[in-house]
């Protein structure tokens, strides 16, 4: 081990001991034997050096997961409350929360991006769909106002009362704006509300929504440029239930509801960029193809975008960095996947602003199975993570986090944030329906390689395959994940988990655990596979999970 040896040096050469601790050793003298074999700690006596450094855990060869080692607790003087979670996505872009929503078309479109940049974290669009639909949620996120719904559920005046009860099944609601041929961006002609269609009876499923809907003439509207505020007061006047916003044509551009009115909340910890409006990435693939989807992401407003292959290190990354970055200086491009720092060197050396590292640790990935490639997370973070800080290059950690705790270990071995797929897609923003299943309410998560995915889209299949690929072999599966309820209250769990897990560590913000991992103050252990099993639930005949 690398400190026993140094134990007997001067202690001013231990290189493992951490600044407060070297601090208080040069108080002795440093040829004190005792001094020599034990470090001291808190003024109350001597203590053994104990647990391994960073380097240490690493240096033997095997690759570690988040599961396979524990952080050593520090010593607290501050609460949970004023840690800071203020970390770098990028070379230039900041987040409060570090916390982002993978690239998946189960996990982040619009609605996922907005919840997690009002959160403090951030979004990253998915590209399995054409660069219009992309570009599209992009600029949902960019003009998203609080309190007003840019895409909500429209119908056409074909539509029948019948639509209206599915919708209301479905959603929960049923104040429905009637546009031309039902869509957004269209002429609004009326709005169906519960009202019109109370007294009618199932006879009357058929009728279309035109024969019942209060008509334009009728409707309270209020128009584009009007504040949330205004908007509000409006709808308390009136008494309405929902108030359309449209534009000078008449056309709709959005909609306030008086229930979500009640509901709006201050969101501190928002990413916003310097205009105020909400951060968002997208991801695109580095086929040539894909220099026109970037252009549309960019006129979209887009903040960032990843670069989205499960193995990075090629010279289609790196032309297509380049590329990007000279003709938008100022984009902020993420380069990956990585999980080796030679990897890293090629997209760091070709201009990245920020890297994502995982190779096979997602929860719906078999890369490692089919592939033989990829390295397991714990091992792959500190590695990456520690070559790329001396470029000032952020990293974030892709893949395999199942909990807080996680979180907490891959924040502690170098990553900046944490990308997440499963942990967010069985909430209410994730796109795609809920469904029953054993009596349990779940969505569909699948992973971006899976067939099912790569079926829907060419675009999932760049991040999996070159053009020349006759055959497809999947990487990822397809299944479902429990409902999660809104991120609205996940994230913030999550948020406070994270500031509890660096209070136990003895770090008040998220820079210090990483200057206290390399400098060898933040210790760690291996844990055995007893270790595990001690550290989960045990010895209970039954026991209720409920962790927020
Ligand atoms: P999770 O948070 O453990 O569910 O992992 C999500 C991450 O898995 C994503 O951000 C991707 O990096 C990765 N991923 C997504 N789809 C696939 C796939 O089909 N095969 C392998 N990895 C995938």
């Amino acid at each position: 081990m690398e400190n026993s040896t140094n134990h007997h040096a001067s202690h001013q050469t231990i290189p493992c001991v951490g600044k407060r601790l070297t601090e208080r050793m040069n108080q002795f003298s440093p040829t004190n034997e005792r001094m020599a074999d034990y470090l001291i700690t808190g003024g109350t006596g001597y203590v053994p050096d104990d647990g391994l450094t960073g380097a240490q855990l690493f240096a033997n060869g095997d690759g570690l997961t988040y599961n396979d080692f524990l952080i050593l607790p520090g010593f607290i003087d501050f609460t949970a409350d004023e840690v800071d979670l203020t970390s770098a996505l990028t070379r230039k872009i900041t987040l409060k929360a570090p916390l982002v929503s993978s690239p998946m078309d189960t996990v982040t479109e619009a609605q996922m991006a907005i919840g997690m940049a009002l959160c403090g974290g951030v979004g990253v669009i998915h590209h399995n769909c054409s660069p219009e639909f992309q570009a599209n949620e992009v600029r949902k996120v960019k003009k998203y106002e609080q309190g007003f719904i840019l895409d909500p559920v429209v119908m056409a005046p074909s539509h029948t009362v019948a639509d209206v009860v599915e919708a209301k099944k479905r959603f929960g609601f049923s104040g429905i704006p009637i546009t031309e041929n039902g869509h957004m961006g269209e002429k609004l002609i009326g709005l169906v509300t519960q009202r019109d269609i109370d007294f009618l009876t199932k006879d009357d499923n058929n009728i279309p929504l035109e024969n019942v809907m209060t008509t334009y003439e009728d409707l309270v509207v209020a128009h584009c440029g009007v504040t949330l505020k205004e908007a509000n007061s409006i709808l308390q006047k009136s008494k309405k239930g929902k108030l359309p916003i449209v534009n000078d044509k008449g056309e709709l551009v959005s909609l306030i509801a008086r229930t979500d009115t009640k509901k709006n909340r201050e969101f501190p910890l928002a990413s916003k960029d310097e205009r105020k409006q909400l951060l968002v990435g997208a991801a695109i693939s580095t086929h040539e193809e894909d220099r026109k989807r970037l252009d549309a992401l960019v006129a979209a407003g887009v903040d960032f975008v990843v670069l989205d292959s499960s193995q990075g290190n090629s010279i289609y990354q790196i032309e297509f960095i380049k590329h990007a970055k000279n003709l938008y200086p100022e984009l902020q491009v993420i380069g990956g996947n990585v999980v080796t720092a030679a990897q890293a060197k090629n997209l760091i050396d070709a201009g990245a602003d920020g890297l994502r590292i995982g190779m096979g640790s997602g929860s719906i990935c078999i890369t490692q199975e089919i592939m033989a490639v990829g390295r397991p997370q714990g091992t792959a973070v500190y590695k990456v993570a520690e070559y790329a800080r001396r470029f000032g290059v952020p990293v974030i950690a892709d893949g395999g986090i199942q909990s807080v705790g996680h979180i907490v270990k891959a924040l502690s071995l170098g990553a900046s944030t944490v990308m997440m797929g499963s942990m967010l897609a069985g909430t209410t923003e994730a796109p795609g329906e809920y469904f029953f299943a054993d009596g349990v309410r779940l969505k569909k998560y699948r992973g971006m390689g899976s067939l099912d995915a790569m079926e829907k889209h060419r675009s999932s299949q760049s991040r999996y395959f070159s053009e020349s690929d006759k055959l497809k072999v999947a990487q990822g599966v397809s299944g479902s994940i429990v409902d999660k309820g809104s991120i609205q209250k996940f994230v913030p769990y999550l948020i406070a988990g994270i500031k509890h897990g660096c209070q136990d560590i003895g770090a008040r913000t998220l820079s210090h655990v990483r200057s206290m991992m390399y400098s060898g103050e933040l210790k760690f252990e291996r844990r055995t596979t007893s270790a595990q099993i001690e550290g989960g639930v045990h010895s209970l005949h039954n026991y209720e999970k409920r962790l927020y």
